[in-house]
């Protein structure tokens, strides 16, 4: 049993979960730059392993067709994502009021990462979702910096 609780800055949004392990997760996706300003880390728990205190201003964006994200309509924290046809919900690390036994280990879509900041040598590094073993890249050197897409101005 991992029970954590948390919630959003405000406090509008107040929630208590069992996580499904002490992993956590950043996803370095251009989603999640975006959605974020860095990048995103979570743990995960079972859709039905959660359960609301308070979720009035609990508003969901759709980033894309197949997942949606979780905010606080209020104070605009992020704090869910979750997917069509998958039975967990990630929570951000951030939104939890307690953290100490958790462990950052994964990292996603490392190729998408901008070059200002450095992976872990010894982190498992995923060419996108960790879900998918097929993408595992097992050495940091390997990865390049994502160079992020912006059309020019004008163009
Ligand atoms: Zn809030
Ligand atoms: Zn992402």
């Amino acid at each position: 049993m991992l029970l954590r609780t948390g919630g959003c800055y405000c406090g509008s949004v107040r929630f208590a979960a069992d996580l499904v392990d002490e992993k956590a997760a950043a996803c370095h996706c251009h989603q999640c730059q975006r959605l974020t300003g860095h990048y995103w880390a979570y743990v995960t728990a079972l859709s039905d392993a959660i359960s609301f205190q308070a979720d009035g201003t609990l508003s969901w964006f759709h980033t894309s067709e197949q997942c949606e994200r979780g905010f606080c309509g209020h104070c605009g924290s992020l704090l869910f994502r979750r997917r069509t046809g998958e039975k967990v919900i990630a929570i951000s690390v951030g939104s939890l009021d307690e953290t100490v036994a958790l462990r950052l280990t994964d990292h996603e879509f490392a190729l998408e990462r901008p070059g200002y900041y450095p992976l872990p040598v010894k982190a498992q590094l995923f060419r996108t979702d960790r879900s998918d073993p097929s993408g595992v890249v097992h050495t940091a050197p390997a990865i390049r910096s994502g160079a992020r897409r912006r059309s020019a101005p004008g163009g």
